[in-house]
């Protein structure tokens, strides 16, 4: 036998599967929300202007491509400590964070997790939401943890089964790794309250539990800094936190792998340590980060223009976001009256969980060549002006 003769063929992956099956219908009037994409009202990727102007700069400046250093660009990795913690909090002014830049958000993740496994002790136990971004589970199993799930979204509600959360939160080991949304959770768009977190800052605290707050979507929500709150809440509460972060969708990046991890720790000498370990499991895997996603990042948010810009482009995605929401609920009002989707006004982000079956999604597809996840997750983000009639239609006849 060879070394390869008994590999089996790994599952595929359901998100991407749902783009090839719209990539190979021949229906021109075929709509794609399974993506996790933010497509503005033409149905395009937008390249944002701030991108456009930093890359200009950039470009001007014929700059050779050397090296970044391990933790990857000092001013890159300054602006987004700020932009995670806010610029004023203490874990930035007492020096107790550390930023790296990473390779996009799953990047960050990665890093975090093989820190984690090597630095915790033996049978440290991660715990991901039920449901969560598809990629949580296997990311960490592959980094030797095991992985448990607690209670997130109520079917019955769809919103948050908090109670069921917060008594799962209260019986795990001390120490265990405890993955969290910091905003726009991804895949049902049901966010925590203020409240709620309160909650749960408490008991993560208290009963020493690390958390590991994944923020992919700041801006997307109710804005950059208020997406940011929970951040920086936790980091007041003192604690060991992991963040990380993405530029994918903020700054319309994808393809660049424009991320970081953020780690707070109990002093500046901690952090230090902390830092010199973490650029370890950077050397070892890809030694560097790539520059161009980095410096276009920095650029555009270390000029007063350029950050102002970014902000209202940013805004616009936010707004465009909510008023597909909005319109999509009164469509279905119109088209489906009986049905309650005034749920979907309130989830927060990129996504819905439509409370759609998995039959209606089939139907979705087969009959209309409309797509979206199988759990009934559809893109918001993906919805325009010009399909939205289309997809209304399509659900007020599945449902
Ligand atoms: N975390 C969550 C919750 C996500 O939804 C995503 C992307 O979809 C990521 C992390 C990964 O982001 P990136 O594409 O920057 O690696």
């Amino acid at each position: 036998a060879s070394l390869f003769s008994a590999i089996e063929m790994a599952p595929r992956d359901p998100i991407l599967g749902v783009t090839e099956a719209y990539n190979a219908d021949q229906n021109p009037a075929k709509t794609n929300l399974g993506v996790g994409v933010y497509y503005d009202d033409n149905g395009k990727v937008p390249l944002l202007e701030c991108v456009k102007k930093a890359e200009a700069e950039l470009a001007a400046k014929l700059a050779p491509r050397t090296y970044l250093p391990i933790d990857g660009l000092a001013t890159y990795d300054r602006a987004v400590q700020e932009l995670v913690f806010g610029a004023g909090s203490a874990v930035v002014t007492e020096k107790r964070a550390i930023t790296v830049q990473a390779l996009g958000g799953t990047g960050a993740l990665k890093l975090g997790a093989d820190f984690l496994k090597h630095f915790s002790p033996a049978g440290t136990e991660v715990w991901i939401s039920d449901p969560s971004w598809e990629n949580h589970r296997a990311l960490f199993e592959m980094a030797g943890f095991k992985v448990n799930a607690y209670p997130y979204y109520d079917p019955a509600t769809r919103g948050v089964n908090f109670a069921g959360m917060l008594e799962a939160l209260k019986t795990m080991k001390t120490g265990s790794v405890v993955l969290l949304h910091a905003c726009c959770h991804n895949p049902t768009g049901a966010d925590l309250t203020d409240d709620q977190w309160t909650q749960v800052i408490e008991v993560v605290t208290s009963r020493g539990l690390v958390p590991f707050l994944d923020m992919a979507y700041q801006g997307f929500g109710d804005g950059i800094a208020e997406d940011g709150q929970v951040v920086r809440r936790f980091a007041e509460a003192g604690g060991p936190l992991f963040v990380s972060n993405s530029f994918s969708k903020s700054f319309s990046l994808y393809g660049e792998r424009v991320g970081a991890l953020s780690i707070a720790a109990a002093s500046a000498e901690e952090a230090a340590r902390v830092l010199s370990q973490l650029k370890r499991v950077v050397r070892t895997n890809y030694s560097n980060p790539p520059i161009h996603g980095g410096q276009v990042v920095a650029t555009a948010l270390a000029s007063p223009e350029l950050r102002k810009l970014w902000e209202d482009e940013l805004a616009e995605m936010r707004v465009r976001i909510r008023e597909m929401r909005q319109l999509l609920v009164a469509k279905l009002k119109e088209k489906a009256p009986g049905h309650d989707f005034d749920f979907v006004i309130k989830q927060r982000g990129m996504f819905s969980y439509s409370g759609l079956t998995k039959a209606q999604v089939e139907r979705l597809r087969n009959e209309f060549s409309i797509y979206a996840v199988d759990t009934g997750r559809i893109c918001v983000a993906a919805l325009n002006t010009k399909n939205i009639d289309v997809v209304v239609d399509a659900i007020a006849k599945v449902l």
